[in-house]
């Protein structure tokens, strides 16, 4: 069917009217969705008991069922995080072509209108699927412990506990030609559900439900880079682990990230319960990674608090631990750069705004955990 000028001029007027109707629709959309992500907000806000009695159970219930749905042995949501890195600046440009052609603020207002509402959307999943955790009470309620402040010599006894641990450990791991702990991602992926297994037993009413095995992740370069060694992502229930994170540290951070995964949205309690869960696993390499990095934020707290104590502790630290430590620093080493400054800065902004005002520096605050457990040990 053929059409004259007048005719495609009137159809032309009728798209562009359909469009901007489609936009408006979706910014009503969007504002309600962002509004519903305050309302979320303000309710957890107002009602940390009601979301640790509520919101916790569900959002472990919920990362476990998305974590053992995700069977694709790759971390799906990293495939879709470099998809839309690829994609969202290819569609920049498309519009700022259209708007410079066009001559309008149209195409560029449509493209706005799309980020917004696919943002509230994202916002909306996040909080209602895990991130509302970030407002429960502490887990040192939960569990009693004692976490009022100590006094350097009560750091030190914490600290000697756990390096005396991790001596006697040290020499019952299997180690490489450099002297430096060895263990292959994959048989450490298997077995990292073992710990929280025994935990749950241990422990009734706060570790059950052990999501699934911790995933590789594909861009470990640009991880190590960015000064990361895995990233939790509530959206498919994925724990994506660094694999060149050292072995003496893998087995730590894949509970870590699982932790995550059971709701557990802070990063001092996510380490705690990496400790636990480390340290409750038979495999002696998973107890010496517990024990090696939990030394390792006490000795930088003590080292912070007291040179002299510090001095001491150091002393007797086994030449085995000290060789993963060497490994640690030359890990470091290889990957230095900017990119860890700006991997740095936008986890701690992220942080920041997840209910953890001290940022980056939350992930030492295990410390008081650590503390409260030796309290309740030598009670
Ligand atoms: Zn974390």
């Amino acid at each position: 069917m053929g059409c004259d000028g007048k005719g495609s001029f009137v159809m032309k007027k009728n798209d562009a009217l359909r469009g901007q109707r489609a936009a408006r629709r979706r910014w009503i959309a969007a504002a309600g969705l962002w509004l519903a992500a305050a309302g979320l907000v303000f309710w957890a806000r107002r009602d940390p008991s009601g979301v640790a009695r509520v919101f916790v159970p569900w959002a472990r219930r919920a990362q476990g069922a998305l974590s053992h749905a995700a069977v694709a042995p790759f971390p799906l949501t990293e495939c879709l995080a470099y998809a839309l890195a690829a994609a969202a600046p290819a569609a920049l440009v498309v519009t700022a072509v259209r708007s410079v052609r066009g001559r309008s603020g149209r195409p560029a207002l449509r493209f706005l209108s799309h980020a917004a509402l696919w943002a509230g959307a994202l916002a909306c999943l996040f909080l209602s699927l895990w991130g509302l955790g970030a407002f429960a009470p502490p887990l040192a309620n939960r569990l009693a412990l004692d976490t009022a402040p100590a006094s350097a010599q009560t750091l030190y006894d914490t600290a000697v506990w756990l390096r005396d641990e991790m001596n006697a450990l040290a020499g019952q791991v299997p180690r490489g030609a450099d002297g430096a702990c060895a263990g292959g991602f994959d048989a450490l992926a298997g077995q990292a559900g073992d710990g929280f297994r025994h935990l749950a037993a241990r422990v009734p009413g706060a570790f059950e439900g052990a999501p699934a095995a911790p995933k590789r992740v594909i861009g470990a370069g640009l991880l190590s880079r960015l000064g990361l060694s895995g990233v939790y992502s509530p959206f498919l229930g994925e724990a994506m682990v660094n694999p060149d994170t050292i072995p003496a540290h893998l087995p730590f951070t894949m509970c870590h990230e699982m932790a995550h995964g059971m709701g557990y949205v802070s990063e001092d309690e996510a380490n705690y319960i990496a400790f636990l869960a480390c340290t409750a696993n038979p495999d002696p390499l998973f107890a010496y990674s517990g024990y090696h990095l939990a030394f390792i934020y006490c000795a930088n707290a003590l080292g912070a608090a007291d040179a002299a104590l510090s001095a001491r502790l150091w002393e007797d630290v086994s030449p085995l631990a000290h060789a993963d430590f060497d490994a640690q620093r030359a890990y470091l080493k290889r990957h230095e750069g900017p990119a860890r400054a700006v991997g740095e800065a936008v986890n701690d902004a992220y942080l920041r705004t997840m209910n953890q005002p001290e940022g980056t520096r939350s992930y030492g605050r295990v410390v008081d955990l650590l503390i409260a457990d030796y309290r309740a040990r030598t009670m």
